[in-house]
Parts: C-alpha cells; sequence; structure tokens
C-alpha cells in the first residue's frame, strides 16, 4: 500500500515515509492511494477479538510494511492494562433503545486522543528506524487542550524523540492546564501562548515551513515533525474504535451483521469523524455520520450550504477541544469527495488561505450531504443536555459528549431517522469538571484540582485516577509567550 498528497497524487510513499514526514512538502496532508475494503469475514473474525486484535486486524490492512508482531507489539504496549482503566478499552454503553455511547476516555489522559497517541509514537519510531534514519524528532504540537496532554504522555522518554507542546493561554480548562504544566519526562516542554487555539496552530505551521529554522535543527540532527491529526499514523488507530464499536453491538446482540447503524461525533479538527468515514468506505455498515459543532459551527454551515467560511468571530466556549475555525482534516475528506482531483484540493486551500473562504460545486455538496448531516449546540444547549443526561439517565457527560448529544436529537427530530446511533463521547467529565458541576446546578463551584473532589463527591462517580494524581504533582511549566515569540522558544528547546 502507498501513500500519496492531498495536493499531489503522483507521489508515491511508504507508509513509513508517510508517518515520518508527517506532512507532505507542498503542504497536503498524505492518505492511502486506495482504501483497503474489509474482507467478507472481517466483522464474524473480530467480533471475538479483543481491543488489542482489532487495532491489528486494521493497522494491517493500511501498514503492509510493517509486520504482524511489530503491530502486536505495539497494540499491546498502547492499549494494555497500565494504560487504560478497562480491559475493553473504548467501552460501548447503552444510553436507551437506540442510541449508544462509545466511552473514548478510558486512557491516561482521559480523552479520546489516547487512543491514537498511545499508538503514534510505536509508528513513528518504527518508521524512522525503517528509513534508516537516527535523526532525533521534535514534535511541535498545538493543542486545544487535548492532543497536547496525551502527545506528551504518549512521547515522553520516548528515544530519539523530544516534544513541545504550545496551547492557548485562556483557551483550555484548569484541569488541562494542570494536566498540561504538571507533565513528566526529560524530553517534554510546554508553554502557553497569548491568543487563541488558531494563533497556536498558524504559529506552528509557520515553523514547519520555516527553512532557516529547518537548516538550523539539521545542524543538532534533529527534524521537525508533528502529532496533530495531520498525521496519518494518528487518523488511523481512529479507525479502529469505529469498527470495534460495530463488532460490539454485534457481540452484545443488539445488531446483526449488516445493519446500518448511524455515527454521531463531536467535532474539531474534522480527524474523528473523518476516521469514522474511511471506516464507512472501507464498507463497515454506516450510513450517516452526523457532524456535531459548538458555536463555532463552520462545519455546520459548510456541510449545509457547501461553503466554508472561517471569517466569523470565535467564541471561547465550555467545548474547548472543538473551538477550532480551521478543520485541517477536511482537506482529505475533499480529496475523497472529488475522486482524488488534487489540483482542485489545492486550489480550495488556496482560497481558504487568502480569503479565508471556499465553495464547493453542487455535486460535491450532494456527495457530502448524502453521507454527512450536521447540527450545532450553543452554551446553553450544552448544559441542558449535560443537566439532563444527569438527571434522566444517571450517565454523566461531558460538555463536547453533550455536544454530540443534543445534535443527535436534533436530527432524530428533523429527519425521523431513528437508526441505532453510536456517540463518540470524547473526554471524561473530569476533564471539565467546573461546566459539568454548573451544568448539573451546583452553583458554589471549587477551583483547581479541588474541582476534581467537588464533582465527585456530588455525583458518586470516581474520579479517574490519571486526574486524581494531578494534586500532589509538581507544576513544571508556567512560562507564556507571545506568538512571533514561539521560533525562539523552539530554539531554546532544541539546544
Ligand atoms: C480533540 C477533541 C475533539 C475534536 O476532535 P477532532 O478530531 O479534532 O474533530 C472533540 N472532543 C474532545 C474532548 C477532544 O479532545
Amino acid at each position: 500500500m502507498y501513500y500519496v498528497s492531498t495536493r499531489n497524487k503522483l507521489l508515491d510513499f511508504t507508509p513509513a515515509q508517510a508517518i515520518a514526514q508527517g506532512l507532505s512538502r507542498e503542504g497536503g496532508l498524505f492518505l492511502p492511494a486506495a482504501l483497503p475494503k474489509l474482507p467478507g469475514s472481517a466483522l464474524e473474525s473480530m467480533k471475538n477479538m479483543n481491543y488489542q486484535q482489532r487495532a491489528v486486524y486494521i493497522m494491517s490492512l493500511y501498514l503492509t510494511h510493517f509486520s504482524t508482531a511489530e503491530l502486536t507489539s505495539f497494540a499491546a504496549k498502547a492499549y494494555g492494562p497500565e494504560k487504560f482503566d478497562t480491559q475493553e478499552v473504548v467501552p460501548v454503553r447503552k444510553v436507551d433503545g437506540n442510541t449508544y455511547c462509545l466511552e473514548l476516555w478510558h486512557g491516561p489522559t482521559c480523552a479520546f486522543k489516547d487512543l491514537a497517541l498511545q499508538m503514534l509514537p510505536h509508528l513513528l519510531t518504527a518508521s524512522m528506524r525503517k528509513n534508516h534514519d537516527n535523526r532525533t524528532v521534535c514534535i511541535l504540537v498545538a493543542t486545544s487542550g487535548d492532543t497536547g496532554k496525551a502527545a506528551m504522555e504518549g512521547f515522553r522518554d520516548v528515544e530519539q524523540t523530544r516534544i513541545l507542546v504550545f496551547y492557548p493561554k485562556d483557551g483550555v480548562s484548569e484541569v488541562q492546564a494542570l494536566q498540561m504544566c504538571t507533565q513528566e519526562g526529560q524530553n517534554v516542554g510546554v508553554c502557553s501562548v497569548v491568543g487563541n487555539f488558531d494563533d497556536a496552530q498558524t504559529g506552528v505551521k509557520e515553523l514547519f515551513s520555516d527553512e532557516a529554522l529547518r537548516e538550523e535543527l539539521a545542524g543538532v540532527n534533529t527534524i521537525l515533525s508533528s502529532a496533530n491529526s495531520i498525521n496519518w499514523g494518528r487518523v488511523l488507530p481512529q479507525i479502529v474504535y469505529y469498527v470495534s464499536a460495530y463488532c460490539d453491538l454485534m457481540k452484545m446482540g443488539e445488531i446483526a451483521e449488516g445493519d446500518a447503524i448511524n455515527v454521531c461525533v463531536p467535532t474539531g479538527n474534522f480527524g474523528n469523524i473523518l476516521a469514522a468515514y474511511y471506516a464507512r468506505e472501507m464498507g463497515l455498515p454506516i450510513q450517516k455520520l452526523i457532524c456535531a459543532s459548538n458555536s463555532n459551527n463552520v462545519l455546520t454551515d459548510f456541510l449545509t450550504t457547501g461553503t466554508y467560511d472561517r471569517n466569523r468571530p470565535f467564541f471561547n466556549t465550555i467545548s474547548p477541544s472543538m473551538d477550532i475555525l480551521i478543520s485541517s482534516n477536511l482537506e482529505r475528506l475533499l480529496f475523497a469527495l472529488s475522486d482524488g482531483n488534487d489540483a482542485q484540493v489545492a486550489e480550495y486551500m488556496k482560497r481558504l488561505k487568502e480569503d479565508g473562504c471556499y465553495s464547493v460545486d453542487k455535486k460535491m455538496l450532494e456527495r457530502l450531504q448524502k453521507t454527512f448531516a450536521a447540527g450545532c449546540a450553543d452554551e446553553g444547549q450544552t448544559r441542558e443536555t449535560i443537566g439532563r443526561m444527569w438527571r434522566e439517565k444517571h450517565y454523566l457527560i461531558d460538555t463536547h459528549s453533550a455536544v454530540a448529544f443534543h445534535v443527535l436529537e436534533q436530527y432524530r427530530a428533523q429527519t425521523g431517522d431513528e437508526t441505532p446511533t453510536v456517540v463518540a463521547s470524547t473526554a471524561s467529565p473530569f476533564k471539565f469538571c467546573d461546566a459539568v458541576l454548573e451544568a448539573i446546578g451546583v452553583e458554589e463551584r471549587s477551583t483547581g484540582a479541588g474541582l476534581l473532589d467537588q464533582l465527585s463527591e456530588v455525583t458518586g462517580v470516581p474520579t479517574p485516577r490519571p486526574l486524581a494524581g494531578l494534586r500532589d504533582k509538581e507544576i513544571r511549566f508556567s512560562g507564556w509567550v507571545q506568538k512571533d515569540q514561539m521560533k525562539a522558544v523552539v530554539r531554546g528547546f532544541n539546544r
């Protein structure tokens, strides 16, 4: 299997080259030249496998230059009991008659990004070996809160790597900031940037295309790479859990093989829902992909009208990991839906960069709408959904998952489509204690790590272990910079 770029489909990269390089030189994203199909017997055989085995099964379809033994060892390390607090890794919980919640937050940082970022370091270091490349990889991350922590947890003390994380100074929750500032490991660095997530992300993208910096780092045998969801090595592990959820629904007797399901995903950078799209393209019987946004509803508008327009106010919301106006992974979907028209994709991305806006043609919009539905939840609707889920079902959900549950209700009311639906639950409610406490009606709230105890006391739900341990950790990083100082930070970090 070979990999091409969304802006140049004549490239011919091995999986190891695509993963090691992260982003293609001309700015495009890597993806397989052709998507593999699930063999006819796949679901029935995977039904009785554990999560690690399912991961090996799916990933080996894409990583043809990796051996089964290698992938088996990666899956054991990434998804083992030291990392995930449940043997199922990603349990499926039945919420009501035809609604299921895929809990993606049982990993070391309590957000779904662990599923990809526990795997990526293994894929990346193995890729470097396969490429006979002994340089140090410096991972630069721009984070809206969860990626940074998950990436550091995945890469901490991994040989041949260093990782530096930038997060928007006032754009993450208290618990998220505490998680990052207390990160352990010899090869990690954290710095906050004045501005919002898009500022931090744009800053990091500029560093990647800075030739002078590249040369300087080459002098110390170092290359830059990315752990953001533009790296194929992050998208691939996410495909696994959609297939896994389907197998679990079969196993639970909720569906029979071949039955259609819908999937509803709280979306920011479009990485998670893109993985569901790929699962569908591989032949998993997914009917609709429901894309849920918060008040930063640029994707709702795009999927409704065909015009992507980032020229709009940016809102800091209680679901900060979705506070994004430039959804990088949409580029991969555009490539797929234009039947691999790389020139067309490059043109859209140019318009986006120069005008902040582009429109797809009618045919493309029809194709989009055949597969995707979209909706958004404002802050009030998000809180109301958390409160109601708690009161009526005694199920505590976080702000991002609440956006998805709200949008699903909206979708069902509008369409009458009652297909069994899997909602991707992307974070533990304990990562967003303050907003969750407010939503369930607690007016006097604690601060910092005290919020964790308070949420646990009020609800009787135990605090996840990785978060309960935060209070005793030393603050290791407290620096912040202006956007134009980010380059100096990278230099200092790699000296
Ligand atoms: C990153 C994140 C999202 C958005 O996922 P994308 O892949 O960027 O669309 C949603 N919820 C949580 C909790 C996240 O951390």
